[in-house]
This record gives C-alpha cells, structure tokens and sequence, in this order.
C-alpha cells in the first residue's frame, strides 16, 4: 500500500530537517518506496552509549516522522566478543529511550544460511574465490592507498574448486584462520575496500544463537548489506566512517539476487568532550575496573547515564538539538547538561536535603513537639501541589550555610543574624558550641512564631534562605557525587592513553546526608531536585533503610551563560 504523501508530509511539517530526512522526504514524494524502512543496527558486543541514542533517534525517529518502521538489528557476525547479556541490555535501552521494534527483531545470523546460499552464488558467477593466504599475506597483498594491490596466488581458481573447498571450509575441515573467502573486484581499486575483501573467515567461536552450527561466519560488510535486503530496509544509515565502505555495500547487492534494494547514508558520529564513545574504549574501562561496570553513573552508556538519573526525554531532546549532519565535531557536554537541566527543571519534585550536615538546636522551640508545615513541591508546575514537611527543635543545616567570621557577601547564618529557614520560620543564631579542637559541632538559635511559612508580618527582610531538615524526622543516606570521568576534554588525544587524563576525583561519596522523609519514598530512578543543590536520582542500592542518590547534575548552568556571552 503507498501512503499519500500529504499525510506524510504534514506529519512532518515542523520536525526538524537535515539531510537524511530531506532524502527520505524526496523518496517519499517519488513514490520510490511503499514504505520508509530503517533500522538500528547494534553489534552485541557492549551496551549502548550515547552515541547510539543519537543513531536511534534518527532511525527511529525518522521511520515514524514518515509513517515506516525502524527494525531492531543485532549484528552479531563475530560470537568472539558478544554475549546474550549484550542482547539484554540492548533492548532495554532501547525501550528506556523511547523506542518500539514492534515484531521487528532480526539478528543477522537468522540470515546465516541464506548469506550461505549467496556466497555460493557469487563463486558460481566466478565473483568470490577462495583464498589461502594468512591474514598477514593478505595485508601485504591488498597494497596501500598509494599503490595498487597484488593479485593473490588462489585468485584464478575454478569455480568447481572454489564451491569444493569453500563447502569444506564450512565442513570444518580447515583450521581456523586457514583459508577465506574473497569477493573478486579488483585489486588495483582506488578503494582499498574493493580490493577482493574477505567475506567469510573461519573461527571455530560459540555463537550465543547459533551455537555450534557455524565454524565460518560472514564478515559485517557481507552480512550488513544483504541484511538490510532480506529485511526490506530502504535507507540504510550509519556513520561517516563507513562512506567508503558504500561502493562495497552497492557491489554486493548489484551481484547477488537480493530481494530489494537498500542504499547507505552516512552522517557524522556524535563525539562528546571529557568521555569516550567507543565500546573498545568503554570495555577497557569496565574490564580494567577504572568504572564499576556498564552501568556506573560516570560512563557515556545509556545504562550508565539512566543510573545517573538523566531523563530519555533530555537525551532525545539533545539529540534533536545536535542534529544530523556530515560535519565530524565534538560536542561539548554542556549542550547535553543544558538539556538535562531544561527537562528537570520543569519536571523533578523539589525536596530538602543535607548533604554535609550540622546541628541546630531552636532553643525557645518546645522540647517533645513538632509540627507539619507545607512546602511546594515543584514551583515549575502549580498541579504538583504542595506536601508536608516535619519541624522540630533539632534541625539539620549545611555546614557551609554557617561561618563564625564572614566575608562581606556572606548573607547565610553567622552569629547574632536572622535567616529564614524555608518555608519554616526566621531564626536567630544565638551561641555556637564547638569541641575541644575548636570544631563547631552544634547552633543554638532561637526562632520567631510569628515568621511560620517563612514570611514576616512585620516586613522584616532577611537576605539569606537555607534549607534544613528535622533531626527527629531525618532520612539517613549516602549521596554519590560525580564529575566527569577524563580531565581532558578529548581523553588521549595527547598521549594516546585515554588513562592519562582519568579524573581521579570522579566520585565522591558523602555517607552521613540527612534528608526529610519524602525523600526516603523515591522510586528507584527518580530524578528528584534537593533545593539549592542539584538534581539527585535514587540508586537501586538503597535499601529501605537507607537511600542511596547519584547526584545528576548541579544546578548551574554554564552553557545557558556562554550562550548569552555569545560564546
Ligand atoms: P563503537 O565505535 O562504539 O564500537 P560501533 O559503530 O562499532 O560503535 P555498533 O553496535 O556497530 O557500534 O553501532 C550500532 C549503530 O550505532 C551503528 O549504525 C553505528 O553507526 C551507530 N553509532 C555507533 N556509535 C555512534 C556514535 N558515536 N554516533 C552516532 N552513531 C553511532
Ligand atoms: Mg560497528
């Protein structure tokens, strides 16, 4: 059935445009296809990062805008590195973004005996031959980009003995490694990748689907393209690095009877400063335990940033904001911090907590009582409502809200000053208790009746707010907080060791924070604001007993500002 590119077409009025869906577009109004087909092709050999994310916004992203579909592909043509975990958590990510394969799942080595089927194909057509030569040999052969490849020795044989050998190769009657097969191009190309390129190898590896039933697997140029045909995939999109890769993609699909014709569009890879967005890099970091695994809150993984407590939203968001383009650049984390930040304000419930606590004691407060007084939980969002916050006489401050000695624009708590306590009272600092090394150890202060809300009927001002929360009341939790992984906004450029520029002071982990009761109800994974500190997410290592929170994000907004400089 083909859809009327009307509808198509006011669907998409007011979506972002770049180049790819500027293509898809054109190919809609040309009626070129029934349907737009796209497909996140993920190798199952690490989790997603959020270079990924930005691939599946695209694909995903466009196939709806279009009314297609976006297939989940996992390219699994190398059992040596990728496991059923993999495959796990690939899905999960994907659906945490936001995203639906429907009933469109397909692993490539569902096409194994097909790719087979094929490659015999090709040695009939005497366009694939099989070689003897060693890995190494190979690379001496195939030549440099400034001069042309050698043909190797194996390249003229039959055709009969090419099917022979190539059907033992899948016998396993070969060692691994022994022999491969080759399409036959030209060895003298302009472009190394059509230089006879190896389309089969042996490796005798278990295969997380197909087990033991394989000892040659294709390689991902062989499978990828005719994947995306046996699937029906209209554009095949991927990054920059395999443009050159395309008149190999086009080659095979013009030389094997494929059942539809798919074409390959490049765009640029999203690269972010201060991490690492490759899975070999992201491997080292979790196999070498510089991190706590895929999901540490300090990694670029979408496992890793979901653990943070950074929405799908902002990471969709970000991705529209990056766009698609075919210009490699490095985008700066702020631009992703920005997004993260836009999207909480607006949304996280605020709540009170003390992260580096010190005791206050309301001395005219009477002693045994409390009361409930109400705090707004989000002044972004009127239909939040409000909640109830317990007071007492023993309250928990930050430390850094009290300084014996001020500077001048100190407008917190100091001895002898009035400050309001949110949403709470006024309160006058009356005396300062210290221990025998002359640390503070506990505020003795009084509080004024008649400022409850924290308002004072007599128009007394004061100039500084804190936050507190009631000793006898009190969550006790472990805050996490983090910075980023690399000092270096492009970790190893200079060494060549992205270890060299590892922040050592990545995560900091404060175990004594107080926080009010609500906080001690957050859903694992709720993204909640702790008033003047941040954006804090609860991390599935709380235990009913005592939360534990990942600081998000802080809340300044240094992006915000260089954008306002002009910068
Ligand atoms: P890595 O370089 O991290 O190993 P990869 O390309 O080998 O990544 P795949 O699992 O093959 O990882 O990638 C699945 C899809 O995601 C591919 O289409 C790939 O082009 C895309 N992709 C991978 N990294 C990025 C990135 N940094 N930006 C945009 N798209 C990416
Ligand atoms: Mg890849």
């Amino acid at each position: 059935m083909t859809k009327a590119p009307e509808t198509s077409a006011a669907a998409i009025e007011n979506k972002p445009r770049d180049f790819i869906r500027e293509i898809i577009a054109d190919d809609v109004a040309s009626g070129r296809h029934d349907e737009i087909v796209t497909r996140f092709p993920p190798e199952p050999n690490g989790y997603l990062h959020i270079g990924h994310g930005k691939s599946m916004c695209l694909n995903f992203g466009a196939a709806a805008e279009f009314q297609g579909r976006c297939h989940l592909r996992f390219d699994d043509t190398n059992p040596t590195k990728e496991e059923q975990e993999f495959i796990n958590a690939i899905e999960a990510d994907v659906r945490w973004l936001g995203f639906n394969w429907g009933k469109h799942r397909y692993f490539a080595s569902d096409n194994f005996e097909q790719l087979y089927a094929w490659a015999e194909h090709l040695i009939i057509e005497a366009k694939a031959y099989v070689d003897d030569l060693s890995a190494d040999q190979i690379r001496v052969y195939r030549g440099t980009l400034t001069e042309p490849g050698k043909d190797s020795p194996h390249r003229n044989r039959s055709v009969d003995e090419n099917l022979d050998l190539f059907r033992r190769m899948r016998a396993g009657k070969f060692e691994d490694g022994a022999r491969v097969l080759r399409a036959k191009i030209d060895m003298a190309s302009g472009n190394i990748n059509l230089r006879d390129p190896v389309l089969y190898r042996i490796m005798r590896a278990h295969h997380p689907r197909t087990g033991d039933a394989w000892c040659i697997y294709p390689t991902y140029d062989y499978a990828h393209g005719q994947s995306d045909a046996i699937e029906g995939v209209t554009h095949s999109l991927c990054t920059l690095e395999f443009e050159d890769h395309r008149p190999l993609y086009d080659w095979l699909i013009e030389n094997l009877p494929t059942p539809s014709r798919p074409r390959q569009y490049e765009f640029s890879r999203l690269n972010l400063s201060y991490t690492v967005l490759s899975k070999r890099r992201l491997t080292q970091l979790v196999k070498d335990g510089h991190v706590s695994g895929w999901d540490d809150p300090r990694m670029p993984t979408l496992a890793g940033l979901r653990r943070r407590g950074l929405p799908a939203a902002a990471l969709r968001d970000f991705a529209s904001r990056i766009g698609v383009t075919k210009n490699d650049s490095v985008v700066d984390m702020a631009l992703l911090d920005h997004c993260v930040r836009d999207n909480l304000n607006k949304l996280a419930p605020r709540r009170m907590a003390v992260l580096d606590p010190l005791k206050v004691v309301i001395e005219n407060y009477p002693e045994g009582e409390s009361e409930e007084l109400e705090a707004v939980n989000n002044p972004e969002c009127d239909a939040d409502g409000t909640r109830m916050v317990p007071f007492g006489r023993e309250l928990w401050i930050e430390r850094a809200d009290f300084m014996e000695e001020p500077p001048k624009k100190f407008f917190r708590l100091t001895p002898g000053r009035e400050v309001r306590l949110r949403y709470a009272y006024y309160v006058t600092c009356i005396d300062v208790i210290k221990d025998a090394r002359g640390n503070v150890t506990e505020l003795r202060c009084n509080y004024d009746p008649a400022t409850k809300g924290g308002n004072s009927p007599d128009g007394r001002k004061v100039k500084g707010t804190l936050h507190w929360v009631s000793a006898a009341h009190a969550v006790g939790a472990e805050v996490r907080l983090y910075e980023n992984l690399f000092t270096a906004e492009m970790p190893g450029a200079e060494s060549g060791d992205m270890l060299d520029d590892i922040n050592s002071c990545s995560l900091d982990v404060l175990a004594n924070c107080q926080l009010e009761p609500a906080l001690g109800k957050t859903a694992i994974g709720e993204t909640v604001q702790f008033e003047r500190q941040g954006y804090f997410a609860a991390d599935p290592d709380s235990t009913p007993e005592r939360p534990v929170f990942n600081r998000t994000i802080g809340l300044r907004d240094t992006w915000a500002k260089v954008q306002k400089k002009g910068g």
